[in-house]
């Protein structure tokens, strides 16, 4: 009788885990543009910024994430493409859209007017616990990639790379990358991370979901994944 009961609450624990860890991106609801730092949501109490190269593939991480087909399209209508753009996630937690950078041949951080807003951003909001830096795994760690790592460093803040589309290189060849990626941030500095992410084969989601998550867990909050589960 026990071992029954045993067996049925480790199908619940497995399943539950796994559906919430994915839900709270699922919340994700546009909130707002900001274009200058008085803009930027007050009730926040933990973000995560998503930024990367223009056409690196972050629209598509961020909709994957939320498994929502839509929701960075908002970030790709005109008038918003430079400007911060914030979804909720409940729970005073936030995802945050920075704009695609990559056109113009000048600093990611100081190009006037929206990058000085974009590089204070980043070196000023408490509320930001790490970027999640996205890079096609075909064009890992380019100049600008550098700038913008760069112009974070000095935060502290951890760094989460996302090699996506990896489906368009064969397993070993993604694997390559990952390695050379991973050890040249571990130079630079111990809480930059990378792995391997694909929208399009929807593979990565897990282990991003759960770097992600204790990102917005930290800093004496409830493991949003867990909450409300009691001891299992
Ligand atoms: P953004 O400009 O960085 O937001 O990039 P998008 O998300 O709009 O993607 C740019 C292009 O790359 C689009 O044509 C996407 O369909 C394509 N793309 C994005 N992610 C993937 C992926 O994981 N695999 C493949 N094969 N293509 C992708």
């Amino acid at each position: 009788m026990q071992k029954t009961a045993l067996f049925y609450r480790s199908l619940i624990t497995a399943n539950q885990r796994p559906l919430r860890s994915v839900s709270l991106f699922r919340q994700a609801k546009f909130l707002k543009s900001a274009q200058a730092l008085p803009d930027l949501p007050a009730e926040s109490q933990r973000e995560i910024a998503f930024a990367g190269r223009s056409n690196s593939g972050k629209s598509s991480v961020i909709n994957t994430l939320a498994d929502q087909r839509q929701l960075a399209r908002v970030s790709k209508t005109p008038g918003r493409t430079q400007l911060i753009n914030f979804f909720g996630l409940g729970d005073g937690r936030f995802l945050v859209d920075l704009p695609g950078y990559g056109y113009a041949k000048v600093p990611v951080a100081t190009r006037a007017p929206w990058g000085r807003v974009l590089g204070d951003y980043l070196h000023t909001r408490d509320q930001l616990a790490g970027l999640a830096l996205v890079m096609d795994v075909r064009h890992p760690l380019t100049k600008l990639d550098w700038e913008l790592l760069e112009w974070f460093r000095p935060t502290g803040k951890p760094v989460h790379v996302l090699l996506t589309k990896a489906d368009k290189l064969s397993r070993s060849a993604a694997l390559q990358t990952l390695r050379g990626v991973r050890s040249t941030l571990a130079r630079t500095s111990p809480n930059w991370t990378a792995q391997l992410f694909s929208s399009l084969k929807r593979t990565g989601i897990d282990d991003a979901q759960a770097v992600l998550n204790a990102w917005l867990a930290a800093d004496g909050h409830e493991d949003p994944d867990l909450e409300g589960l009691g001891p299992t």
